[in-house]
């Protein structure tokens, strides 16, 4: 069956991985989070005592991008699809407020951007592959035969992720997962590389009042027009 790109933008806890999961697992589709990719390259800063919440040294991260290898594989301790950083699961770090609290600012440096796009491309080549992120449908697959903006409010994404970290047992409060929403929002819209917008072609869904299983009923159907047309 004829296979395609699809793409799947918006902001943070819009919902984006949970779709795109399920469309992957129900099509037998390649999952790229994108999102995890920057989160490794900015835990591998802090690694290296680059990165902290006052300073941030670009120079020395930009030069070691060709000993950052990124990969996604089977994690056979959880039988989750994770992300690997130098061959090691980073899930679990990559999710830290620190992490998310720095990433934003790791992903506007366009030298860092533009590593990760060539990854990305080379993971789509193929087609079959259904990405999610801030800039698939305008930058990375500008081309993708579907692509789809999420959107939803601070409160109700601050509160799905507040859920999300309360149940792998991260100690954070509401108004810091609030704020860190707000704020990543904030610096993923207003930077000058691949700034977060909606394609012009994006086909823009609130996710605020809908089911997961009628996102991804509508979405399917979407999915089969365009493998159809
Ligand atoms: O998707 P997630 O919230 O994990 O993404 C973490 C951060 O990575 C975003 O807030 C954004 O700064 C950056 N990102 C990006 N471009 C993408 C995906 C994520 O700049 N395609």
């Amino acid at each position: 069956m004829k296979k395609i790109n699809i793409a799947i933008d918006g902001t943070s806890s819009t919902g984006k991985s949970t779709l795109a999961k399920q469309i992957a697992n129900k099509l037998n589709y390649i999952y790229i989070d994108s999102g995890a990719m920057y989160r490794c390259v900015t835990l591998y800063a802090i690694q290296n005592n680059w990165l902290n919440t006052s300073r941030f040294d670009k120079e020395p991260l930009i030069g070691s991008l060709p000993n950052i290898h990124l990969k996604f594989a089977l994690n056979e301790k959880t039988n989750d699809q994770t992300i690997f950083l130098n061959g090691v699961s980073v899930e679990n770090e990559i999710r830290s407020m620190e992490v998310s609290n720095a990433v934003s600012r790791v992903a506007a440096v366009p030298e860092i951007r533009k590593a990760m796009v060539r990854l990305q491309h080379d993971f789509g080549k193929d087609k079959g592959v259904v990405m999610d992120g801030r800039d698939i449908g305008t930058v990375v697959f500008p081309n993708a035969e579907l692509k789809l903006f999420l959107t939803c409010s601070a409160k109700v994404r601050a509160q799905r992720r507040y859920e999300e970290m309360q149940q792998k047992g991260i100690s954070v409060s509401f108004d810091q997962v609030l704020s860190n929403i707000k704020s990543r929002d904030h610096l993923d819209s207003s930077r000058s590389d691949s700034p977060l917008i909606k394609a012009s072609d994006a086909l823009e869904i609130n996710t605020e009042n809908r089911s997961v299983d009628e996102l991804l009923g509508q979405v399917l159907e979407l999915i089969s027009s365009k493998i159809n047309s």
